[in-house]
C-alpha cells in the first residue's frame, strides 16, 4: 500500500505531500530558495502515474500554506510557477504571504528561554520571502475532495490568527506549528509552539484537534507524533 502522507525534510522545517486518489496536495512550502530541493523530493515519489503511487509536478492540485510564517511559505511563489498549482492560505494570514513577511504579532516567545535565544543574530532564520499573491484566501473550513484528497482543512488558530490544519479521513493530521517537537524538533516529544500570537487560543485548538482523535500528527518542526496524551494543552 502506498503511503498517503510523505514528509519532506527541508532542514529547518518539514513540508508534506499528500497523495490522494484524485490528485496530490503540498502542505507548506519551506523557506525561500527551497523549491529545487522540494521538487527533487517530489520527483523521488514520482513514477509513471498517480495510480502507481507517483507524483509528477503537474499532479499537484494545491499548495496549502498552514500559516503566514516565512519558513512555511518561502518557496510558495516559485513552486506555483513550476507546478501550476494554486496557493491557498487562510484570509487572516494572507497579507503576510502577499508581503513576504512573518505574520505580525505572532512571534511572541512562549518561554523565556526562547526570548533569550531569539536575540542571538541569525537564529530565527530568514525573515523575508518573495511576495506571493495567494490564489485562494479562504475563511471557512472546507473539504479537499475537489483537489483529489479525502480530508478537510480545519481552523486551528493560536500560533497565528489564520493557522490551519489538515485532517485526512484516514486519520492523519498535519498541523503546521500548532504543535512542535520540543526544542524546535530536537526532542522526540510534542510541545507548544515556541512563538505564538495567542497561546491560549493555541491550547484550545490543540484540544479541539485531540477531540477529533487523529491517529498520527505531522508537524512543521520535528515529529511525527502518535501518542496524543503527550500533546500540550
Ligand atoms: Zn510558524
Ligand atoms: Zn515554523
Amino acid at each position: 500500500m502506498t503511503k498517503t502522507v510523505i514528509q519532506i525534510n527541508t532542514g529547518a522545517v518539514n513540508v508534506f505531500l499528500i497523495r490522494g486518489d484524485g490528485g496530490a496536495i503540498l502542505v507548506d512550502a519551506g523557506n525561500p530558495g527551497q523549491a529545487d530541493h522540494i521538487l527533487a523530493q517530489l520527483a523521488e515519489h514520482t513514477s509513471t502515474s498517480l495510480s502507481a503511487g507517483g507524483v509528477a509536478p503537474h499532479d499537484l492540485r494545491l499548495i496549502l500554506i498552514t500559516h503566514g510564517h516565512v519558513d512555511h511559505f518561502g518557496s510558495a511563489a516559485e513552486l506555483r510557477e513550476r507546478t501550476g498549482a494554486p496557493v491557498a492560505i487562510h484570509a487572516l494570514d494572507a497579507d503576510a504571504v502577499r508581503q513576504g513577511i512573518h505574520q505580525p504579532d505572532s512571534l511572541n516567545p512562549t518561554h523565556w528561554l526562547v526570548g533569550v535565544v531569539m536575540r542571538i543574530p541569525g537564529v530565527g532564520g530568514p525573515t523575508r520571502a518573495p511576495a506571493c499573491e495567494p490564489d485562494i484566501a479562504f475563511e471557512n473550513e472546507f473539504r479537499l475532495d475537489d483537489y483529489g484528497v479525502a480530508g478537510r482543512v480545519l481552523l486551528t488558530p493560536g500560533h497565528t490568527p489564520g493557522s490551519v490544519s489538515v485532517l485526512l479521513d484516514s486519520g492523519e493530521a498535519l498541523v503546521g506549528d500548532l504543535v512542535m517537537g520540543r526544542l524546535m524538533g530536537l526532542l522526540p516529544k510534542p510541545g507548544p509552539p515556541i512563538v505564538a500570537w495567542d497561546l491560549e487560543r493555541n491550547r484550545e485548538s490543540v484540544r479541539r484537534l485531540a477531540a477529533l482523535a487523529p491517529r498520527i500528527i505531522y508537524v512543521g518542526h520535528g515529529g511525527p507524533f502518535e501518542n496524543l496524551s503527550d500533546l500540550p494543552g
